[in-house]
C-alpha cells in the first residue's frame, strides 16, 4: 500500500511517502526564528506557505504521483490548533479530490510506532517521549498506550527553547544549547524536580534565569549544568517506569532525543540494568512525516476507518485515549 503521511502539530510541515514498511520519502519545512519563540498563527501562516512544495519534493522523491496513493494519513491529535488545522485540512482536500480514504492518528502514539518499525526486535518498550511540547513516559499496558509519567507543567523541548530565548539564542535553542554545554567546565548546584513518575521545569527555568541575569555564571557552565540535570530527571523517570511495567527496552523519541548526551545517559542506565536502549535516527526522532504515515496504515490495516467527518482535528487528545486496535500482544 502507497501511504501519504501529513505532519502539522507543531513547527514542522512534513509529508512523507511510505510502501508498506518501506518510507520512500519524509520531507519537511521547519518553522524557525532568529530570536523569539512561535506564535501559532505565525506557524500556521508558514504550514500554509509550503504545503504545496513539500508535498511535491516528496512525490519527486518517492517518485510517485498522487493518483497513485492508497491512503492518506494525518496528524490529527495532539498540538496546535492552528497547526494541526492546515495538516487536516490538506489531508481532506487530497481526500476528496482522489476519493481515496483518509486517517487521522495521534502524533505521540506515531513517536512509539516507528520506533518498532525501525527496531523490529523491539517489541514492547517503554518511550521516552522528550519533545517540544510534550514530555512522557508511555508504555503498552491492557490494550492502550498508557501514560506513566509525564512533565506537570513545560515539554523539555519548550523548556530548554524558553532558556534559549533568554539567552537570545533564536528558535529550537536545543542544539545551541547542546552545543554550549560541551565547553562548560564546571557543575552549578540546580533544582532537580522528580516526583513520582512526574517531572517539572518550572522552578528551574526560574531558578537558571536568576543565575544567568546575575552576571556571575558562564553560560556554558549553566547550559551543561542544565543539560545534566533536567537529563537526569528524564532518566530517573524511565528507569523508574520500566521496573515499574516490568519492561527492559528503552526507546527515545521527539526532537530532544536527538540529544547526544541525554542518548549517552539513557544508554548507561539501560546497561546498568541489562536492558536495551534504542535511538531512532535524528529524522524519526523529529517530528516527522514517516511515523504519521506508518501508524496510519497500521490503523488501516487493523480495521480502522475514517469519514471525513470524524477527522476533526483533537488538540488536547491524550495518548491513553486512543485504542490500540492493531496491537494485540
Ligand atoms: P519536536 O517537537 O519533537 O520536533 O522537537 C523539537 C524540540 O527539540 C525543540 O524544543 C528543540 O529545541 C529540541 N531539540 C532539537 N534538537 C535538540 C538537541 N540536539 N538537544 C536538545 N534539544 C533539541
Ligand atoms: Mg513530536
Amino acid at each position: 500500500m502507497l501511504v501519504i503521511g501529513i505532519e502539522s502539530t507543531a513547527h514542522t510541515f512534513g509529508i512523507a511517502i511510505i510502501k508498506d514498511k518501506k518510507v520512500l520519502s519524509n520531507c519537511k519545512s521547519l518553522f524557525t526564528t532568529k530570536t523569539g519563540g512561535m506564535i501559532p498563527a505565525a506557524v500556521a501562516d508558514h504550514h500554509f506557505d509550503v504545503f504545496d512544495s513539500v508535498i511535491r519534493d516528496a512525490l519527486k522523491k518517492a517518485d510517485a504521483a498522487l493518483k497513485d496513493i492508497d491512503l492518506i494519513a494525518f496528524s490529527q491529535s495532539p498540538g496546535l490548533g492552528n497547526c494541526l488545522r492546515v495538516g487536516a485540512t490538506v489531508a481532506r482536500s487530497l481526500s476528496l479530490n482522489f476519493k481515496k480514504p483518509l486517517i487521522g492518528v495521534n502524533h505521540c502514539v506515531a513517536h512509539l510506532e516507528i520506533g518498532r518499525l525501525l527496531f523490529p526486535e523491539c517489541r514492547d518498550p517503554v518511550l521516552l517521549y522528550a519533545s517540544g511540547a510534550n514530555t512522557q513516559v508511555i508504555a503498552y499496558d491492557g490494550g492502550r498506550y498508557r501514560i506513566f509519567g509525564e512533565t506537570l507543567d513545560n515539554g523539555v523541548g519548550n523548556f530548554l527553547d524558553s532558556f534559549a530565548r533568554e539567552l537570545d539564542l533564536g528558535f529550537p535553542g536545543g542544539p545551541k544549547i547542546e552545543k554550549l554545554a560541551l565547553e562548560g567546565k564546571k557543575y552549578i548546584e540546580l533544582p532537580y524536580t522528580v516526583k513520582g513518575m512526574d517531572v517539572s521545569f518550572g522552578g528551574l527555568l526560574t531558578n537558571l534565569k536568576n543565575k544567568y541575569r546575575s552576571g556571575k555564571y558562564p553560560i556554558e557552565d549553566l547550559c551543561y549544568s542544565m543539560q545534566e540535570t533536567v537529563f537526569a530527571m528524564l532518566v530517573e523517570v524511565s528507569e523508574r517506569a520500566m521496573a515499574h511495567c516490568e519492561k527492559n527496552e528503552l526507546i527515545i523519541g521527539g526532537g530532544v532525543g536527538c540529544n547526544k548526551r541525554l542518548q549517552e545517559m539513557c544508554n548507561i542506565m539501560c546497561n546498568e540494568r541489562g536492558a536495551e536502549f534504542y535511538a531512532p535516527e535524528n529524522q524519526y526522532l523529529v517530528d516527522n512525516a514517516a511515523m504519521i504515515a506508518w501508524l496510519g496504515l497500521i490503523m488501516h490495516k487493523s480495521g480502522i476507518r475514517m469519514s471525513i467527518k470524524d477527522s476533526k482535528i483533537r488538540p488536547y487528545e491524550r495518548t491513553d485515549e486512543v485504542e490500540v486496535t492493531w496491537r494485540r500482544e
